[in-house]
């Protein structure tokens, strides 16, 4: 008996290898607001070089931690992509900095982060590194996409990392893993099968209660192993189509010039619309941005107001203006050809 138990574990064994065996890809998104150990607004903006170094080594770090829960929990493929835009033309995670194993992803064109999905059909789950919460969440730098913009969704304000969990729900991908503060926690509330962990305690949009940074690696480590072994208890996000979406905006965007404009529904600094589905709500968002980021200008107008030099500034601006129309109608003018953005470059995510 006791041998042909034996015989038999020993001709299972194949079978219990090739199970283990199964592949488990996972995709790590980052952003770099909700980083452990960070509590200076200017970690996570290139154009502040030395605060920003400091930022890219958090980064680092956090990322080290859940890339290497990710594999002890059983992942065979961990890659990562940026979804932070910090204005550098590199991605924020230096190349090589990371395990060897984990690839950065680059494609040759332009793509829409959160929305053009990195190979469908690769991926089994969606992790979301240093993230922040939502307009009006009150969390360290709480935006999303960028400032001053409220995303909705069927009538629910959702997070950027929302945005990541609906993209790739549209491929049934879950999303299992994020990191970010308490007000991103809170966010995500709804969501129970994340494994979240919380780097830090916000106080304001730029001020926070830093946790010990050890501690916080060690909960990312042991909650990205987790997230990995309970792959199959996480749900994919789904929305239906179409879709109702709406953008509403605080200062110092503004949408107060579209109030009034036929066809467009327009209350209270909010435009809502129907997009046929996700992808094409995600660029409406997009669109309605570009004309909500407008109301930036106010905050140059007053720079300029302030300047000894104010009112010599406004006139030479008002004789520009001047000039580029008659220079156009006059034919002496025209826009510079777009360039070819894609020629020799690639491209990391939000870039
Ligand atoms: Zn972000």
């Amino acid at each position: 008996m006791r041998q042909l138990l034996l015989l038999a574990s020993v001709a299972l064994a194949p079978v219990a290898l090739v199970a283990q065996a199964k592949p488990i890809r996972v995709l790590v998104y980052h952003d770099m607001e909700g980083l452990a150990g960070q509590d200076d607004p200017f970690t996570y903006r290139f154009d502040h070089p030395q605060q920003y170094a400091r930022g890219q080594q958090m980064l680092v770090a956090d990322l080290s931690a859940v890339i290497a829960g990710l594999f002890d929990g059983g992942a065979t493929e961990v890659n990562v992509i940026d979804a932070h835009g910090s204005g550098n033309p590199e991605p924020d995670v230096p190349v090589g900095s990371l395990d060897p194993r984990v690839k950065q992803i680059f494609r040759d064109k332009p793509f829409r982060g959160y929305v053009d999905l990195v190979e469908p059909d690769r991926y089994d789950a969606v992790a979301a590194v240093a993230m922040h919460s939502k307009t009006g969440s009150r969390g360290f730098a709480a935006h999303t996409i960028t400032i001053g913009m409220a995303l909705e969704l069927n009538g629910k304000e959702i997070t950027e990392t929302e945005l990541v969990g609906y993209s790739w729900g549209r491929v049934n991908v879950p999303l299992i893993f994020v990191s970010g503060d308490d007000r991103l926690r809170d966010d995500l509330n709804t969501l129970p099968w994340i494994e979240f962990v919380t780097t830090k305690k916000a106080t304001s949009s730029s001020t926070v209660e830093l946790y010990p940074v050890d501690r916080v690696h060690a909960e990312m480590r042991a909650a990205a192993k987790r997230a990995v072994q309970n792959i199959a208890k996480a749900q994919a996000l789904k929305t239906p189509s179409p879709v109702t979406a709406a953008l509403r905006v605080v200062p110092p965007a503004s949408l107060e010039a579209l109030k009034g404009f036929p066809g467009v529904k327009y209350a209270d600094n909010k435009v809502t619309f129907e997009a046929s589905d996700f992808g094409a709500a995600y660029d409406g968002w997009q669109a309605i941005i570009t004309v909500a980021r407008t109301g930036y200008s106010s905050v140059m107008n007053e720079m300029v107001a302030a300047q000894p030099n104010g009112q010599a500034l406004r006139l030479d601006f008002s004789d520009r203006l001047f000039a580029r129309w008659m220079d156009y109608e006059s034919g002496r003018w025209s826009p510079p050809a777009p360039t070819s953005q894609t020629a020799g470059r690639r491209y990391h995510g939000s870039n």
